[in-house]
């Protein structure tokens, strides 16, 4: 089992581990590799739900064809997920098929909102796996979406590309500001194998694999090839794990849900957890560590160590609010985590957007644990 914390989110409260599929280019083939390791977690027994995020460009309506399509709530205002091939799914282009034309023109950080709002608000349930078919890229909306949802790791895709292995490091990059891992890379459309020879055509050169197992020594990567029945199987809404599951190219998928599984359970059993940050009333704020030691730090300390663009000038570094700018009695109202890396807190000045990741608050309080 695993040992998540709890999250702010009661629709997420059932959801075992979240494992989002990133890239950092659109048509790499990220939603295509999505769907078929959703597909393969599921036919190892375990419970899977797949969320397009792709606000952009929602490819599961595509990918998938749910025999029902209407959407229902619950009694608690939560959409009920739609039932396909064994999972739970949901998309924006399932929301309102017309109103995805209109996602384009969300700035940035509406669509990070507006993404993690659908994550949130989805009756997931009971699942062993959440898999978020993330929006492509390695910007804002990406980080904030990682920093927004409880994530315990991630898969990149890529193309074998020489620029790609440039973007997949940024990727790896990503995720681990927020500290989460990525536990494998998938270099899609790797080669081409020749129906009569049987020999593997590298049509793109020898890609960011290599150089990841070299420079990295990166355990987990993957090699899916180029194979146009890939492609027709996903416009005909039944993808390859789905339609073909003893497929060679069938197996690699299993072969990465097997692998990332297998590394998600051991990150797991080998993280002690993260630390908590918490608040009694007219006591001092409290940083737990997972093995129960006690860092304790005075409410005004903690308000005064606000790094956020009120607070400090994301320009010069320099101290906007002063020790006397803040009310000495200040305490917090509201404690959340964010993420595995941070908690934000909510203040009785109405100071609301103070976001402290632990590591932060370990160097600042607690220099020599
Ligand atoms: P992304 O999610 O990165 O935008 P998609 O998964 O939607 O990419 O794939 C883009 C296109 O490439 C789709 O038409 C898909 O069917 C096709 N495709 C993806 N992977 C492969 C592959 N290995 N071989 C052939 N076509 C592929």
């Amino acid at each position: 089992m695993s040992n998540k914390e709890p999250t702010q989110f009661p629709a997420l409260a059932g959801v075992q581990r979240i494992l989002a599929v990133s890239s950092c280019k659109g048509g790499v083939g990220k939603s295509t590799t999505a769907v078929n390791t959703a597909l393969a977690l599921s036919r190892y027994g375990l419970r899977v739900g797949l969320l397009d995020a792709d606000i952009y460009g929602p490819s599961l309506p595509t990918l998938l064809r749910p025999q029902e399509t209407t959407l229902f709530q619950t009694e608690e205002g939560l959409i009920l997920p739609l039932d396909c091939q064994g999972m739970k799914v949901m998309s924006f282009g399932w929301i309102d098929p017309d109103q995805q034309r209109g996602a384009a023109i969300l700035r940035g950080p509406m669509v990070s909102q507006v993404v993690s709002q659908l994550a949130t608000r989805v009756a997931w349930g009971e699942l062993d796996y959440l898999v978020i078919d993330f929006p492509p890229g390695t910007g804002d909306i990406q980080l904030t979406l990682t920093q927004q949802l409880p994530i315990d790791a991630a898969v990149i895709v890529t193309t074998p590309q020489d620029l790609s292995f440039v973007d997949v490091v940024k990727g790896i990059q990503m995720f681990d500001t927020v500290k989460v891992p990525t536990v494998a890379v998938v270099e899609n459309m790797s080669y081409f194998e020749c129906g009569s020879c049987k020999e593997k055509h590298r049509i793109f050169g020898e890609g960011a694999r290599e150089k990841l197992i070299q420079q990295f020594g990166f355990e987990h990567t993957f090699e899916l090839p180029l194979d146009p029945r890939l492609s027709k199987m996903s416009d005909d809404g039944l993808p390859m794990v789905a339609k073909l599951p003893e497929d060679p190219v069938s197996r690699i998928y299993y072969d990465i849900a097997e692998k990332v599984h297998g590394e998600i359970n051991r990150l797991q059993q080998e993280n002690p957890g993260i630390p908590s940050l918490s608040y009694n009333v007219g006591q001092n704020c409290e940083l737990t560590y997972p093995d129960g030691r006690i860092v304790e730090i005075p409410p005004f300390e903690l308000r005064y160590a606000c790094k956020c663009a009120a607070c400090v000038s994301e320009y010069t570094g320099e101290q906007i609010v002063k020790r006397e700018d803040i009310d000495p009695d200040v305490y917090p109202t509201e404690i959340l985590p964010v993420g595995q890396y941070a908690a934000s807190v909510k203040w009785s000045d109405e100071h609301r957007s103070s976001i402290y990741p632990y590591d932060y608050l370990q160097e600042k309080f607690d220099p020599q644990p």
